[in-house]
């Protein structure tokens, strides 16, 4: 596995207060992280300091080794408002981005007419940028942070902004990406980061306090149970009274928790089959991203 991108000790202090506070971690190779944490936890301040645009009060962070890299040539940064030329078309500003990192003028404008093509802007090329929506915005937010193909990716919020069809649209060219290019994003929508991570990252005031991979976390925080639907409430009372675990029903809902030992699925099903209690559904469940987040952040 070679790392791209080592964070150590990164501290960020305003006046009394940091912002961030003593953050490390790495990034592989072409693997995608998400970055999360409760409203002011350091996102956009972590994202700021490793694209180049703040500096860290204490820590360091190196790219491919190097401490002090050319964070033009090899980082694409989407801010969390992306903010454009309103009279500047998509090709122009693009090209202008293709620029500042370097390219000469002949590839800026093949490479920013590919990548608008990519992000799906190819129709809307030559309109000045004044007349985009919110979801075009963000589109060419993120061509020009890709045009110049950096091994970086770092994208603040980059889905918070769209409607359900536009967030999947730019998270199925994030995945597309991902296979060329190592990705970091911070997200509020915890659906897409266990859609899209490899690695999570949870801040809380500035502090790491998680890190690690989704099954990972999600091992550490998850406590298994099952769910038995039953048809009648009648049935799940009976079941609650009748079975060898510790159960909790709510109306026709029978719940099997683990604090007196899980039974295998299929000696739970054995036993149904067994009870002539009529079932609806039964399943194992897993905690969701969101209530391991609202655990993490000690909101539970
Ligand atoms: P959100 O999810 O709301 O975007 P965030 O996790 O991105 O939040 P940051 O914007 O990084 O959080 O802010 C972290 C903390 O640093 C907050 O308490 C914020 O008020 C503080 N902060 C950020 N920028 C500054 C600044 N320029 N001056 C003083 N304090 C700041």
């Amino acid at each position: 596995m070679t790392l791209i991108l080592q964070a150590e000790h990164l501290t960020k202090i305003y006046g009394a207060e940091h912002a961030v506070k003593d953050v490390s971690f790495s990034l592989a190779e072409k693997s995608s992280t998400a970055l999360i944490g409760p409203n002011g936890a350091g996102k956009t301040t972590t994202l700021s300091m490793l694209a180049g645009l703040l500096n860290q009060t204490t820590g360091t962070i190196s790219l491919n080794g190097e401490t002090n890299p050319d964070v033009r040539k090899s980082i694409g940064f989407l801010p969390q408002y992306p903010q454009f030329f309103s009279w500047l078309t998509a090709l122009e500003f693009t090209e202008m981005a293709a620029k500042l990192s370097g390219m000469d003028s002949k590839h800026a404008k093949i490479e920013a007419q590919k990548t608008l093509e990519f992000v799906g802007l190819g129709e809307a090329l030559k309109k000045k940028t004044g007349t985009f929506s919110g979801g075009m915005k963000q589109r060419l937010g993120l061509a020009q942070a890709i045009v110049h193909k950096p091994k970086l990716l770092l994208l603040d919020e980059p889905v918070s902004a769209l409607d359900p069809v536009g967030r999947r649209e730019v998270m199925d060219l994030l995945k597309n990406l991902q296979q060329d290019m190592t990705i970091l994003y911070s997200t509020h929508i915890l659906n897409d980061a266990e859609e899209m991570t490899d690695q999570l990252l949870f801040l809380r005031k500035g502090e790491l306090v998680e890190q690690g991979s989704l099954g990972d976390v999600r091992a550490k925080y998850d406590s298994p149970r099952y769910l038995v639907e039953f048809t009648s409430e009648e049935d799940a009372l009976n079941f609650a009274a009748r079975a060898p675990w510790k159960v909790s029903y709510r109306g026709t809902l029978g719940l099997i928790d683990i604090t007196n030992g899980l039974p295998e699925m299929k000696d739970l099903l054995g036993y149904l089959a067994g009870s002539g209690l009529t079932v609806r559904k039964a399943e194992r469940q897993t905690a969701s991203l969101e209530e391991i987040f609202l655990k993490v952040a000690g909101r539970r």
